[in-house]
């Protein structure tokens, strides 16, 4: 097509549009490439007095894809070879709108991609169109500007529903928004309120802790103060009891003599006692420091082996001591550890009344497990933990004596050391209580 007067812009934008409709682009696209064909036209006309329009179609094989293509070749050069469409936004009515030179000329070209839903354009096709086209008389200014004015006003429409469609859309936004909010209040009320209710559990948690630590504290304080109290006397009646039968002292007949050693075996263990009371209130206290230095397992174990033969009475029961594996050495605390492992190996032997009581040392880690077991009575799930509390004593167990203090005293001994102690027993299965302490100390 030739554009060389005023009149052309509008032939040139109908033919445009045609065109556009006839290779399948959707109706939005024909009029965006019409609207800016005509834009361009226009600036070509006033800058160059003119160009020579061609349609193609093109396969881009960039994109896979189908395009037309406009070429408007100018009938004078542009100047400075450059072409800048008046308006920026003509540019973005098309895919892409642009100056190419081949052969000396300088043209400028347009393009918009054909869709893909679009019908296949056989050869035979493509021929109909170009009839079709020549055919068809271009119409006149007035025919385009009605045509034009057509697509003004449903391009209005459009923009007019979409408006609307916005409007409702921002209500229920809205709407949403205020659900939304709603219901984030009625959380914030529900957490505030449930952080007042934790709030207020911390502070009961608190208090009654401060006073369970108080109750513990003036425990503590009154098992020292009566062990330290009734130790002298104790042990001033221990004292006359030996004058008594002392061989020096006047001779007894047999029954005061029977009964002066009630006295005296009495008085033993009320001090023996009052020792391990005066003990585990030291303990609870904190009074204990231990003394930590580098103490190898082998001598503390050897000491036991000797010391407890001595406790191992029964015929039917066997003291065994194992060799601990070297490097057998730890940080703790020689004394405590010899204590909590002959109150426990003297507590095997006391329960036991056939088979073995067991030492063992098993390095793990950086812990070292020893093990204190035996083949007594074992003691039911529930009283693994009632064990530990004082003067707690298993009712109905072969009554052997002692106070019920010693597994308190020992756990407190092994926490002080860094360690844990725990016990694994059932009922006729033998028990075995088990001391996990560092390598390396507390
Ligand atoms: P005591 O031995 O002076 O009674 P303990 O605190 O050492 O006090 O032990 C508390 C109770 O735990 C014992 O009275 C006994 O009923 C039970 N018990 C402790 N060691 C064993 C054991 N090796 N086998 C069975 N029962 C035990």
């Amino acid at each position: 097509m030739a554009l060389r007067v005023e009149h052309d812009i509008f032939l040139v934008r109908q033919r445009g549009r045609e065109v556009a409709a006839a290779v399948g682009l959707e109706h939005q696209d024909q009029v965006r490439l019409a609207t800016a064909l005509s834009e361009v036209a226009r600036d070509l006309l006033r800058t160059s007095g003119g160009a020579d329009v061609t349609f193609h179609l093109v396969d881009d094989a960039d994109v896979d894809r189908r395009q037309l293509r406009v070429d408007l070749a100018p009938v004078t050069p542009l100047p400075d070879g450059r072409y800048e469409p008046e308006s920026a936004a003509v540019a973005r009515l098309v895919d892409k709108l642009g100056v190419v030179t081949g052969k000396g000329d300088t043209v400028v070209m347009m393009s918009r991609r054909v869709p893909v839903a679009a019908p296949t354009l056989t050869p035979e096709r493509l021929a109909e169109i170009r009839t079709e086209l020549a055919r068809s008389a271009p119409g006149s200014a007035v025919d385009e500007l009605a045509a034009q004015n057509q697509q003004l006003i449903a391009a209005l429409d459009e923009v007019r529903s979409q408006r609307d469609e916005l409007a409702v859309l921002n209500d229920e936004l809205q709407e949403t928004n205020r659900g939304v909010m709603a219901l984030y209040n009625q959380l914030t009320e529900e957490l505030e309120e449930t952080n007042r209710g934790v709030v207020a559990l911390y502070a009961e948690l608190d208090e009654k802790s401060a006073q369970l630590r108080a109750a513990s504290e003036s425990k503590s304080r009154f098992l020292a103060n009566v062990s330290h109290e009734l130790r002298a006397p104790v042990t001033a009646i221990m004292g006359l009891g030996r004058l008594l039968a002392d061989s020096a002292s006047d001779p007894l007949t047999a029954e005061q003599a029977r009964q002066v050693g009630l006295i005296r075996s009495s008085a033993a263990d009320l001090l023996a006692l009052v020792n391990e009371l005066l003990d585990l209130a030291k303990a609870e206290s904190g009074r204990i420091e231990p003394d930590w230095t580098e103490v190898d397992l082998r001598p503390v174990f050897g000491q036991l082996r000797g010391t407890l033969r001595a406790l191992a009475t029964r015929p039917d029961v066997e003291l065994v001591v194992e060799e601990p594996p070297t490097p057998a050495t730890l940080r703790t605390d020689e004394v405590l550890l010899g204590q909590v492992l002959r109150n426990l190996l003297h507590n095997g032997l006391k329960f036991t009344e056939r088979g073995e009581v067991r030492l063992r040392a098993g390095r793990q880690g950086d812990r070292w497990l020893l093990s204190i077991s035996d083949t007594g009575p074992g003691i039911a799930e529930e009283l693994h933990e009632r064990i530990f509390e004082e003067f707690y004593q298993v009712p109905g167990a072969t009554r052997v004596g002692g106070t019920g203090l010693g597994l308190p005293y020992a756990r407190r001994l092994v926490t002080l050391l860094g360690g844990t102690l725990e016990l694994a027993s059932e009922p006729g299965g033998g028990s075995t209580f088990t001391i996990t302490l560092p390598v390396g100390g507390a």
